[in-house]
């Protein structure tokens, strides 16, 4: 199959093509993300690799379907940014890496806690300017304290097994409860319970429309004063807006954020000599008891060859052998 690789960096392009002496697939490497504008790259493919960035809604799934496309390959697990039943009535068949390592995003989200509750990222500089005063990097201990876990599937249930080793009480929510959760002691309750309960809130569930900007005034209001919010799912869970007056009223005592809802015009990019237009971004990035990391939660050398290696698998099935639970299909979309 030959395949256009979309949104490719360095290290896609190195992990991919490590991969590759296995299968020998013809692959061509684009830094551009797939918009209508860049669509026509596809053009004499038969298939395409897109992450999530990349648009696969209606236009450009028809322009694809029209260039004869018949297999996307999401080199990812979160799979918003694709229209999975127009790819379906189109004939194009789409597949994901569902599980590359969940390790790597909960060691993130227990990074950017640890980070923020000791004030790792101001100690940093502080040092490094021979300002040795502990003023301002008081932290509490993480033992005994109640972390909220919304979404317990593979990358949840990884934190929640990493919490109650550091000495948590783990609270969690789900539309589906996981039992190897509840075997490890979490414990299910109502997201009322979980805002009023929790020291930390944790997001782990995808971007749904149920989803959409679950954290927002409401949410935030019912929660402990001073609570620290991370989330490394999807931007548009939170409602950044309503974060930052959590975060100017002191409700929000720190926030983590690994992923950002306006992040497609940001992230994966070196804008160090442009002048950023989102003045959100701009004011969240000012707030001292806010860390955000640029999408980087699935960024080990782990993941990245399991990410690799689980792509060209996909292409390899293609159209009848593809692993079941690769597969996107219309139940899918939630
Ligand atoms: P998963 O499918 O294994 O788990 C998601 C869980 O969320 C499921 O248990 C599901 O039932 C639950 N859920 C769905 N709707 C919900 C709702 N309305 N309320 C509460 N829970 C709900 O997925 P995963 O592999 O654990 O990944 C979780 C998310 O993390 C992905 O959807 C993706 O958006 C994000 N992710 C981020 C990175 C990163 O680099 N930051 C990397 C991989 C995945």
């Amino acid at each position: 199959m030959k395949t256009a690789i979309f949104s490719a960096h360095t290290y896609d392009k190195n992990f991919l093509q490590a991969a590759n002496t296995n299968y020998g697939f013809q692959l061509q490497f684009y830094e551009q993300v797939l918009t209508e504008k860049t669509v026509s790259l596809a053009k004499n493919f038969d298939a395409i690799c897109a992450f999530v960035h990349d648009e696969l809604r209606t236009p450009v799934l028809e322009q694809l379907a029209q260039f004869g496309v018949k297999l996307i390959t999401m080199r990812c697990a979160g799979f918003d940014n694709v229209d999975i039943a127009a790819a379906e009535k189109l004939g194009i068949t789409v597949a994901r890496v569902p599980a590359y390592s969940p390790y790597a995003v909960a060691e993130h989200a227990l990074g950017l806690i640890l980070a923020l509750n000791r004030k790792l990222h101001r100690a940093y500089h502080r040092v490094r300017e021979s300002n040795f005063s502990l003023d301002g990097l008081l932290g509490f201990d993480l033992q005994g304290k109640t972390v909220g876990i919304i979404g317990t599937g593979r990358i949840g249930a990884v934190l929640v097994k990493i919490l109650l080793g550091l000495g948590c009480k783990v609270l969690a929510h789900d539309i589906q409860q996981n039992p190897v959760c509840i075997e490890l002691g979490a414990t299910y309750v109502e997201l009322e319970t979980l805002y009023k309960e929790s020291d930390i809130v944790s997001l782990h569930c995808p971007l749904t429309a149920d989803t959409h900007h679950l954290i927002d005034d409401t949410s935030i209001q019912q929660m402990k004063p001073g609570v620290m919010i991370i989330n490394t799912s999807r931007g548009a869970v939170v409602d950044t807006s309503a974060a930052i007056r959590g975060l100017k009223s002191g409700q929000v005592g720190s926030l983590g954020l690994d992923v950002y809802e306006g992040e497609q015009h940001l992230f994966f990019q070196d804008l160090s000599e442009t002048i950023i237009q989102d003045d959100m971004f701009e004011r969240l990035i000012t707030f001292p008891n806010v860390l955000v990391t640029a999408h980087q939660g699935f960024f080990t050398r782990d993941a990245l060859m399991s990410i690799a290696e689980t792509t060209l698998r996909n292409i390899e099935g293609y159209p009848a052998d593809i692993p079941q639970q690769n597969l996107l299909t219309k139940e899918h979309c939630i």
